[in-house]
């Protein structure tokens, strides 16, 4: 592309809202334009990285047997019904009527529409297993849409949806995708990790979950890993436990007057005790279908709750901490809660950190008192039950072994859905003794535009973006500072030349200098800048080649030209 006729324009200034360097560079480098709050518009630079992203991602799906389609967008609010997701979903789902007054969303997902597909096209097994996946427009009223690709509220989403008579053939699938995945994202050139996710409830019926995610500082999600062994997770289920405890003895129960002290770090500091020597109470609401209940989670006085776990273990819809209306009529008081209070819809749960048969210190449930020698065996008055629910931290061991926590970008996302939606939608398919089964599905995502923005926030440094070889929406920046005809008439031939031997070319005919022109390439960061320059070509012959990666430099002839750049790009990965 000829840059005197083209359409790329670069900013100066970085736009205030941009908090994280591949937003701001995005927005520097001229790849994105901001419509509103979480829509943009993909400017032709990042729409042809976009394009080398979904291609990879074709590839690799076609290669193993998925047939791609593509589903409306817009769908009816009858499909999700049935499902209970109309509910659900809640505000993060586009809502919206017809002129008939029907309803209607934006999809922010399609299980539904894709078993709707499945019910009624597939009826018998000799048609399984089956892979449809689309590449396509998904709308999310995320509540912070936030850091330009990462997080938008429309954004591009391949998902794919596998249907399978049983749970080994779903397995055998899994597999297959989960090793394209890989090879998709190996091929675009990204440092990634694949995760442990969190399954919800469903995980506990053996289920698999897993995230493929790009280490980055400014990821949002965090992850556990134990080097040396290959295990990762997302902190939302790693079952780490803590080194080193020393509970206390089992003593008596004792009150004693913490006036003003309502958080265990309070009570801890005031009476010199060991922060793991106390517990805090946390009263949370769990809806569960039609019924709503209580739970007092007790966790070590430095640990968090992990809600994630929580929700999982309650088997709950909802999960929230109980306010201070709920509280009071719970007859808590909010600072000195402990869990030798009694009262109906009220349960106690203690973390599996904790050491039943040890002393700890807890809220008296009487204003301005705590209690020592609280042991959960001897004096807890209402049901219990104890389960894995802290948050990982660092410091924290699996099976002895120190973790470490890093943070992430989930790029991709496989699992393995199970019945869920067949079952609720009615799909069954017939088996080789003709009797009707519900099939098993499975639904792999990938987040197309985020993974453009990721690669960026991988890869860059202060002066611009270094793209991975396979997605830069060119492969050469090829600069000319020329002021006689004659030269610019040789630009021209080496600009043809590339263009035979298959490069993609950025040909930056402007005429500006060399300051600008090196800004401009820098910034857009593709893997090589050819520079054509007058006056050493004229000297030596030679034309300087630059890696962007590397700071490599090379000098070279005219006619070693597209060689050398054809086995850099292949060392680069273009090909990958
Ligand atoms: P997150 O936890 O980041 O909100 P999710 O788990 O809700 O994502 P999935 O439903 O698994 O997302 O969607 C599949 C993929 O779509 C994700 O792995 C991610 O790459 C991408 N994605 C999800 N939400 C967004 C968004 N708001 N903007 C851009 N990409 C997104
Ligand atoms: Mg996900």
């Amino acid at each position: 592309m000829r840059l005197s006729q083209g359409f790329w324009q670069t900013l100066k200034e970085t736009p205030n809202d941009a908090e994280i360097p591949s937003h701001q560079l995005m927005m520097r480098a001229g790849l994105i334009h901001k419509t509103a709050g979480g829509l943009y518009t993909y400017l032709p630079m990042a729409f042809r990285s976009l394009k080398k992203i979904e291609k990879i991602i074709r590839e690799e799906h076609d290669r193993i047997g998925c047939f791609e389609i593509q589903m409306p967008v817009v769908t009816p609010a009858e499909l999700w019904k049935e499902t209970g997701r109309w509910d659900v979903m809640g505000p993060q789902m586009l809502r919206i009527k017809d002129r008939a007054e029907r309803e209607l969303c934006v999809s922010p997902t399609n299980e539904e529409s894709v078993t709707d597909v499945f019910r009624k096209t597939i009826n018998s097994y000799k048609q399984l297993p089956v892979c449809l996946y689309q590449i396509n427009t998904k709308f999310r009223d995320e509540i912070r849409p936030r850091f330009g690709l990462l997080r938008g509220r429309e954004f591009t989403m391949k998902d794919g949806y596998s249907l399978h008579m049983d749970k080994d053939c779903l397995d055998t699938f899994y597999q297959k995708i989960y090793g394209a995945y890989v090879a998709i994202f190996k091929r675009m050139g990204l440092d990634f990790i694949v995760v442990e996710a969190d399954g919800g409830a469903m995980a506990a019926g053996g289920a698999k979950t897993h995230e493929f995610q790009l280490i980055a500082d400014a990821g949002e999600d965090t992850l556990v890993t134990v080097p040396g062994t290959g295990y990762a997770a997302n902190i939302e289920k790693a079952p780490t436990t803590r080194l080193n405890l020393k509970p206390q003895p089992t003593a008596d129960y004792n009150e004693f007057a913490t006036p003003n002290q309502k958080t265990c770090e309070e009570v801890a500091a005031a009476h010199g005790l060991h922060i793991t020597h106390t517990l805090k109470s946390l009263v949370m609401q769990v809806i569960r279908g039609e019924k709503v209940h209580y739970y007092m989670v007790m966790l070590l006085g430095d640990d968090q709750l992990n809600e994630v776990k929580f929700k999982n273990a309650m088997n709950a819809d909802h999960v929230r901490a109980a306010q201070a209306g709920e509280l009071e009529a719970l007859g808590l008081i909010k600072g000195f809660m402990g869990p030798t209070h009694q009262a109906e819809k009220l349960s106690v749960l203690f973390d599996a950190c904790v050491d039943l048969n040890s002393s700890y210190v807890v809220g008296a449930n009487k204003e301005g008192f705590h209690a020592k020698g609280f042991v959960p065996s001897r004096d807890t008055k209402l049901s219990f039950k104890q389960l894995d629910l802290r948050l990982a931290k660092d410091g924290d061991v699996m099976n002895g072994q120190p973790i470490v926590m890093k943070k992430g970008i989930e790029v991709g996302h496989v699992f393995q859905l199970g019945d869920k939606y067949t079952k609720s939608m009615g799909a069954t398919v017939l088996n080789a003794q003709g009797k009707a089964i519900t099939p098993l599905m499975g639904c792999y995502g990938i987040g197309v535009t985020r993974t453009l923005a990721a690669s960026i926030e991988q890869s860059h440094d202060q002066d611009g973006i270094i793209w991975p070889a396979a997605i830069a929406p060119y492969d050469i920046y090829f600069g000319v500072i020329a002021k006689t005809d004659e030269t610019k008439k040789i630009a021209e031939e080496i600009y043809e030349s590339f263009l035979k031997a298959g490069l993609e070319v950025l040909y930056d005919d402007r005429g500006m200098g060399p300051g600008g022109m090196f800004k401009d390439a820098d910034l857009i960061g593709l893997p090589l800048r050819v520079v054509l320059g007058e006056r050493d070509f004229n000297a030596t012959g030679e034309i300087e080649v630059k890696v962007r990666k590397t700071g490599e430099t090379l000098k070279l002839k005219r006619e070693a030209l597209v060689g050398t750049i054809k086995e850099k790009l292949q060392t680069l990965g273009k090909w990958a």
